[in-house]
C-alpha cells in the first residue's frame, strides 16, 4: 500500500511506490506519515469545522484546533488539505 505523509510545505501527500519516507524527509525534513482513517471530510463539513472552530483531525481525532494537530501530531484536515 502506498504510504501517505504530510508536510507543511507540499500538505497531504501519497508516495509513489518504492519512496520511502526517509527519502522524502531528504526534501522535506518536517515530512511524517499520516495516519488517514476514513474518508476525506466533504466541504461542507470543513467549511461547518472552520465554522465552529473545532475539527477532526486525519486519523480520526475529534475536538481539536482547526488549525492544530492531535496528541498524535495528526494535523487536522483542514490543516492537511492546506485550508488554512
Ligand atoms: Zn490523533
Amino acid at each position: 500500500m502506498a504510504l501517505q505523509v504530510y508536510s507543511e510545505a507540499r500538505g497531504l501527500k501519497t508516495l509513489r511506490d518504492g519512496v520511502t519516507l526517509e527519502r522524502y524527509q531528504a526534501s522535506y525534513p518536517d515530512a511524517i506519515i499520516a495516519n488517514v482513517k476514513g474518508k476525506q471530510p466533504t466541504y461542507a463539513t470543513l467549511e461547518r469545522w472552520m465554522m465552529d472552530g473545532v475539527a477532526r483531525a486525519i486519523d480520526g481525532c475529534s475536538g481539536i484546533e482547526p488549525d492544530g494537530t492531535c496528541s498524535h501530531d495528526q494535523p487536522s484536515w483542514l490543516v492537511a488539505l492546506s485550508l488554512i
